[in-house]
């Protein structure tokens, strides 16, 4: 496949407003790629090199790439910039510029390894040589490609293509529906990589997909926990649990290969460095090869105390990780374990592995474990819940003694019962911005009234729309949704988002905000849940509690799924049975 086969099926998918339409133009694009092509292209269509997991980052910035294209179409850099003000995409003046570009056909495959070289160069000259090897690329291409190109290297290729996505195009392609798409996932919650799915599926088919193993350095998509109300919930529904505190902190997977330690987190962000004190003690463990699941949380030795989430959250930073790590170290209580020297442990009884745990990290003071009691008396687990509480922290996890790891999976396994126990919704939900409507009065100065916001169809791979916000922001944060959005605006509602609202501006779905609400209402007007002419959800007197941070992306967002089971327990204590 050549470059310029691949940006016209990029213009296709930008344009499509419809998410099946998404999956069966990827479909078509997978069919027309061989064995080699379609792992760098699965790569290329979510705008990245390599899988999310591997930090290699093309990011380009603006400057270089001005630069970079004056050199490749012999043009003043000011002009460029000055065409750049005009058009405000780097992509159309790259398409301008090289309106007689070339006609030579590059295929994909050198393109991205290409590409691959630029985001790798490092040390003295480099930004000299990332100039010079992306302003051959470009004028080896046609004016389309030339838009892609620039979208891609600056991170900025706006598919808005879902893992989902790319799974159900996958099945699509070989069977002419979604029926693979079980095989596929189960595979990609063991290796977290679509390439190497891809890739595995084109050249060997379901039995080897089937056959992709659980590898240390490639994360495992973690395993998520239900809601229940109250402790008796839990007890009825669960009998004998394993309670364990729930941190405040951010989740994190240690990957140790002899002395080769790597932290992800919870979305596949690369934290080795930023969590430094983790990687180091991993290290320093006697076991070969491990895969440890845990908990990362600033905790003050001196005072005995847990700190808040900000301050755990204020270590994810680029620059002065060693002087913040020295002021809020971080411990990580670790309550999984997942794979030992070559064996995998998923499927072990939870007890077996959390014995494991205690074995492998005996010693270490910065790797804990994390306590459990194990009881199947409603106050036993009313007491515990309580102290944990006092103790500073959000409450307790309990988890099916008995149950396996199952990766990727949000299920009675493990439920969370957290402090807020009064009002109707006794948790906060992780909703994504969808779009937002001009404000008036004091509200028109922000340019933001209310957001349109949605939860996540984890299902249909798209973002169904439950509320609109308008109270719990600061004048402050109004300006910050503002800026944030202008980053994020986009001309047409993009194909994930299901919506019968229609905002004044449509947001590409990447913001996560948490949200306090009185209850769960049925609602013709929003998509949440909807079914036929059956009402969807929505949320009444909603407030905003916090921005999330790096550690939860749009698919991390509190699912319809969950919003449906919640409505449900919201009947239940209205109407006890
Ligand atoms: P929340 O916003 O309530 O933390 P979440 O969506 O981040 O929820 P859930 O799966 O719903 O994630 O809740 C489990 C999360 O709680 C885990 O992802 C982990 O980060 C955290 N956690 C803290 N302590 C524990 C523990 N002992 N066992 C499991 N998870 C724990």
């Amino acid at each position: 496949m050549t470059v310029s086969e691949l940006s016209t099926y990029l213009d296709r998918l930008e344009s499509t407003s419809s998410r099946n339409e998404l999956v069966k133009t990827l479909a078509e694009l997978y069919l027309k790629s061989s064995p080699v092509e379609i792992q760098p292209l699965t790569y290329l269509i979510q705008g990245r090199l390599v899988p999310f997991f591997e930090p290699v980052e093309i990011g380009l910035g603006e400057k270089l790439v001005i630069a970079a294209i004056a050199q490749a179409f012999a043009t003043p850099a000011d002009e460029v910039a000055k065409l750049f003000g005009r058009l405000g995409d780097l992509g159309l003046v790259a398409a301008k510029l090289s309106a007689h570009g070339s006609s030579a056909e590059l295929p994909v495959t050198e393109m991205h390894a290409r590409l691959l070289e630029i985001a790798g160069a490092a040390g003295a000259g480099s930004v000299e040589k990332k100039r010079s090897l992306f302003a051959a690329l470009l004028k080896q291409v046609d004016p389309n490609s030339a838009k892609h190109l620039v979208r891609i290297a600056l991170g900025r290729l706006r598919l808005g293509i879902g893992d989902p996505t790319v799974l159900d195009a996958l099945s699509f392609a070989r069977t002419g529906d979604r029926s693979l798409r079980p095989v596929l996932e189960g595979a990609y919650n063991r290796a977290s990589d679509l390439g190497l799915i891809a890739k595995t599926f084109w050249s060997g088919g379901e039995d080897d997909v089937n056959a992709l193993k659980v590898t240390v350095g490639r994360p495992i998509r973690s395993q998520l926990a239900e809601r229940l109300p109250n402790p008796e919930a839990v007890i009825k529904k669960l009998g004998l649990v394993a309670v364990q505190p729930k941190y405040d902190g951010i989740r994190v997977q240690i990957h140790k290969n002899g002395s080769v330690v790597r932290v992800f987190s919870r979305n596949l962000e690369d934290y080795t460095v930023m969590f430094s004190e983790l990687t180091t003690a991993a290290r320093g463990l006697k076991d070969e090869t491990l895969i440890l699941d845990g908990e990362a949380i600033a905790y003050s030795k001196e005072l005995e105390e847990y700190l808040p989430f900000q301050l755990t959250a204020s270590r994810r930073r680029q620059h002065g990780i060693e002087q913040a790590a020295l002021e809020l170290p971080l411990v990580a209580f670790v309550f999984d374990i997942l794979y030992r020297n070559g064996r995998d442990l998923t499927e072990l009884p939870y007890e077996e592995r959390l014995a494991l745990v205690d074995e492998v990290i005996a010693g270490s003071t910065v790797l804990l474990p994390a306590p459990i009691i194990k009881t199947d008396s409603v106050e036993v687990l009313t007491k515990t819940l309580l102290d944990s509480i006092s103790q500073g922290l959000e409450g307790v996890v309990v988890k099916r003694p008995e149950s396996k790891y199952q990766a990727g999976a949000r299920n009675f396994n493990w439920v969370k019962l957290k402090r807020h126990t009064s009002g109707e919704l006794n948790d906060t939900v992780d909703l994504v911005l969808l779009g937002y409507y001009f404000g008036k009065g004091k509200r028109a100065e922000f340019g933001v009234g209310a957001l349109l916001a949605g939860v996540y169809d984890a299902e249909n791979d798209r973002f169904a729309t439950i509320t609109k916000l308008g109270t719990g922001l600061s004048d402050a944060e109004w300006r910050q949704i503002r800026e944030r959005a202008d980053k994020l605006q986009v001309e047409q509602r993009p194909a994930r988002v299901d919506s019968i609202l229609v905002p004044d501006v449509w947001l590409k779905p990447e913001v996560v905000v948490e949200v306090m609400a009185d209850e769960i209402t049925p609602s013709p007007r929003h998509t949440a849940g909807k079914v036929g002419d059956e009402p969807g959800f929505a949320l009444r007197f909603p407030r905003v509690v916090s921005f999330r941070g790096a550690d939860k992306g749009p698919e991390d967002a509190t699912t319809v799924k969950e919003i449906a089971q919640l409505f449900r327990q919201q009947r239940e204590r209205k109407q006890p049975a």
